[in-house]
């Protein structure tokens, strides 16, 4: 889960983690009256939840009062990477005297947690690890480490960002507060670009980028409540919801799966014959038909769906049940694409023969399923 600059932040506060603080605001008017709170110059920071505001315009630094409001107005009449700008960070500027990259963050490749350096900051780090990366460095942090960090190997990583020794004991202050954060919200990546030296010889956070691990926020009431409804794909909040895990795919044949494996494999085969699948969707262990009537309406929200393949496996789940809820969903809504379904296990019998005479396609193994549903895509799914 992403969360704004501002959530992050606030983290960082309460993990005392120095950062400027700020004030939220969605309209140039509390802009204004942020900025008179705060005293200029401010910052003014898009919140949307993608890098690269600065480049995009939205992050502009203020120094006259008349030109809060004009400024804030045009930050949030921004589209950024397809995000329309709603919120502003409106925080008091600082001068920076040097620019670094620090982050951390678990590199699933090698199976670690690091943190990430680079003496350049503020530049795009993707850049960088591509062109120059011997500029990049890296320290790799055990389970132990991150429990109780190494203070003498965070110096030595630290003094390569921050070669004055005073800089260099701030940044192994903020590294240390940095694990703590990761591993007690069990976090992804935490990443600061840029850590300055401001004018006052402090190392601070400028910006604040912090990824969450979804498998973990139900320990977390506290970061799921910051879960930004505007900013993330509406259906896939519905569908989570309605207990279903469903992420939407740019292809045409539409997924409805029990299991996540089973979920992934039916895509896999999709693609094998050279098919393209619309969504990932896992109606999960249980045999609720009302799932599958929920189901149906996601899948059918996407004009780009020419087919449905439904792969069934009935171990707990049982067919005749899924059966059943395919047949109530059809009574409930129209479906204008042909369906092409797979059961097999626990009921498949019953399953099938309550399907018979329907406007379902049977399909008897995977294979056959999917190369039915790539072939009726093809030809646009005309019944
Ligand atoms: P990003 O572009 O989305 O990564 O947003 P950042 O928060 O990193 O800001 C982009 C750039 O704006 C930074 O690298 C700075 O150069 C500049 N900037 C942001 N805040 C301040 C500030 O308080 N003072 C000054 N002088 N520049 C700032
Ligand atoms: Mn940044």
């Amino acid at each position: 889960m992403k969360i704004h600059e501002y959530q992050a932040k606030e983290l960082f506060q309460a993990y005392g983690i120095p950062a400027p603080g700020g004030e939220v605001a969605t309209t140039p008017e509390e802009a204004v009256a942020a900025a008179e709170r705060i005293g200029l110059p401010v910052v003014l920071k898009a919140q949307v939840h993608v890098g690269g505001r600065g480049k995009a315009g939205g992050v502009k630094v203020v120094t006259a009062a008349s030109e809060v409001a004009p400024t804030a107005e045009a930050i949030l009449g921004l589209t950024i990477k397809d995000l329309p700008v709603r919120k502003l960070l409106v925080t008091p500027a600082s001068t920076i005297e040097k620019e670094v990259y620090l982050s951390i963050l678990l590199d699933r490749e090698v199976r670690k947690v690091a943190f990430i350096g680079c003496a350049v900051g503020g530049v795009d780090i993707e850049t960088t690890a591509k062109e120059t990366p011997e500029q990049i460095l890296r320290l790799d942090m055990s389970a132990a480490d991150l429990q109780n960090p190494p203070r003498d190997r965070l110096h030595a990583f630290a003094q390569d960002l921050f070669p004055d020794p005073g800089q260099a004991d701030q940044t192994v202050e903020i590294m240390a507060k940095m694990a703590r954060l990761f591993t007690e919200k069990d976090c992804s990546l935490i990443e600061i670009n840029p850590l300055i030296l401001d004018g006052d010889g402090q190392v601070v956070a400028l910006d604040a980028k912090v990824l969450l691990d979804d498998n973990a926020l139900f320990r977390h009431p506290d970061i799921d409540a910051l879960r930004d409804m505007d900013s993330e794909d509406g259906d896939e909040l519905d569908a989570k919801a309605q207990g279903l895990s469903f992420i939407r795919l740019d292809g045409t044949i539409g997924c409805m799966v029990n299991g996540a494996g089973l979920a992934m494999a039916t895509m896999d085969t999709i693609k094998h014959f050279g098919g393209s699948p619309a969504n990932f969707l896992d109606v999960g262990g249980s045999s609720d038909p009302r799932k599958v009537v929920a189901a149906f309406n996601l899948i059918l929200k996407d004009p780009n769906v020419k087919v449905i393949l439904i792969n069934i496996f009935g171990g707990i789940t049982r067919c005749d049940d899924i059966a059943q809820g395919i047949l109530d969903a059809l009574e409930q809504r129209d479906v204008p694409v042909p369906i092409v379904v797979r059961l097999i296990g626990t009921n498949e019998e019953e399953g099938r023969r309550l399907l018979e005479g329907t406007q379902l396609t049977p399909a008897e193994t995977l294979e056959q399923g999917a190369t039915i549903a790539t072939k009726l895509a093809a030809t646009g799914g005309t019944k």
